[in-house]
């Protein structure tokens, strides 16, 4: 077999076999294959498209391109949740322990930021000494301890993923739906999960800007799953809005303890609670999605949930004292509330832009392995479909120098549209 063969045949609209599929991944995963190749074959697939036939065959090849994590004698059930990603997405850190306040364990890998939207790991990381390197012993045994991990993927789970998705970062491959299917579900595959929620993200401020292109990923994900003998919930999430008021790393760590403490903005804590439900349900902890988001809410009343989240940042090395006083978190250097130059009613609070513009102040990378900065985001004071009188707050920058201060002054406002007629508010999920 060779390489040009299965780009040329991709290009002409061939479908795959399963052992081109295997021998191609393979190849790169060891090298052999050069990424000039592998990124012609990217493009081939974004614009022929693959059946889902051949999406499975790629994330099984991509999954058992390294180690396949076997959480058998750990856990009576490898539950995961995975989110593509958007703006304010700190929904891991509430459900997670949420869910294991209430039963089920979870341990989980997350990511870092990519382009605008933002990672678990940077968000973790602005508590100090928080550790995201756990060895795979050690994800099992404190599974197995204390039955929550929240760490990042060790290096050596899906590595054709890993390369793969370095090459669609820069050859403009990355908005496939066979792509990003496959992608995620390698990583589920390979971490073992045996029973995944999907928040995928619908909107402006997500991968997916159309509910049609969400549907068929989400569809796409629960075949993949299927035929990998995985069960798969997938869920649709609006992400055109920044999820929450809290858009930047330790202002999102912040509003996720506020959420824990049952004082979280109110349509964060009730998607929380609903993905909570989901996971519940699925796990077989309770019969029905009522009882789950019941449930859910009774752990954050008690407080079971803000204490499952200590001991995950104390298993994890993380200061726990940043969770007990989150006044000890630090501070941007400047702190800027942002008045409403009219009133009016907001039909837009556009996700991507002030994604982007929270990355341009440097809470997110600009190129792979860069710093960011933690202190440094955006509160969004208002929803859309919300009133605003003239001059009530509407945002407010963590800034760390002034030029960057003024360049997202600017770049906010223009997230911001307005109607002189009232404006339906978004719904938090689509069915
Ligand atoms: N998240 C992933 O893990 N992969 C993609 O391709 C897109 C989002």
């Amino acid at each position: 077999m060779r390489a040009v063969d299965i780009i040329i045949k991709k290009r002409e609209h061939g479908e795959l076999s399963a052992e081109e599929i295997k021998f191609f991944v393979d190849g790169f995963t060891r090298g052999d294959i050069p990424d000039y190749q592998v990124s012609a074959w990217a493009m081939a697939v974004l614009l022929n498209g693959m059946t889902p036939r051949e999406t499975t065959d790629l994330t099984l090849a991509m999954a058992h391109s390294g180690e396949i994590l076997d959480l058998t004698g750990v856990v009576d059930i490898a539950m995961d949740k995975h989110s593509t990603g958007g703006v304010g997405d700190k929904t891991s850190l509430v459900v997670l322990p949420v869910v294991v306040a209430c039963g089920l364990p979870v341990g989980k890998m997350s990511g870092r930021g990519l382009g605008f939207s933002g990672g678990t790991l940077d968000k973790l990381e602005s508590i100090p000494g928080y550790r995201v390197d756990l060895t795979t012993d050690e994800f099992k045994k404190q599974l197995k301890e204390d039955g929550i991990v929240l760490t990042g993927q060790s290096l050596d789970l899906a590595p054709a993923d890993g390369k793969l998705y370095a090459l669609r970062d820069v050859t403009g491959t990355v908005q496939s739906i066979p792509l990003i299917a496959s992608s995620i579900m390698s990583k589920k595959i390979a971490a073992g999960a045996q029973a995944i929620v999907l928040d995928v993200k619908v909107g402006l401020g997500a991968f997916m800007e159309t509910l049609d292109e969400a549907r068929n990923l989400a569809s796409l994900m629960v075949d993949i799953g299927r035929l990998a003998g995985r069960e798969v919930v997938p869920l649709l999430s609006d992400m055109n809005q920044p999820l929450g008021e809290a858009v930047g790393n330790s202002l999102e760590v912040l509003e996720a303890i506020d959420t824990l403490h049952g004082h979280g903005p109110a349509d964060f804590t009730e998607h929380c609670l609903l993905v909570s439900a989901h996971m519940l349900a699925l796990g077989r902890r309770v019969p029905n999605l009522e009882s789950g988001r019941r449930m859910a809410e009774a752990v954050i009343t008690s407080g079971a949930a803000l204490e499952k989240f200590r001991v995950l940042v104390g298993a994890q090395d993380g200061d726990v004292s940043f969770v007990d006083n989150p006044g000890k978190f630090p501070k941007a250097k400047i702190i800027e509330v942002v008045k409403a130059d009219r009133s009016g009613y907001l039909s837009q609070v556009h996700a991507r832009l002030i994604g982007e513009a929270s990355v341009a102040l440097g809470a997110g990378r600009a190129r792979k392995g860069d710093p960011v900065d933690h202190a440094v985001g955006f509160i969004i004071h208002h929803k859309v479909g919300e009133r605003v009188e003239k001059d009530e707050p509407l945002f407010t920058i963590h800034a760390s120098e002034v030029g960057k201060q003024v360049e997202a002054r600017e770049r906010l406002r223009e997230a911001f549209k307005w109607s002189d007629e009232p404006v339906a508010p978004l719904p938090l999920f689509y069915y």
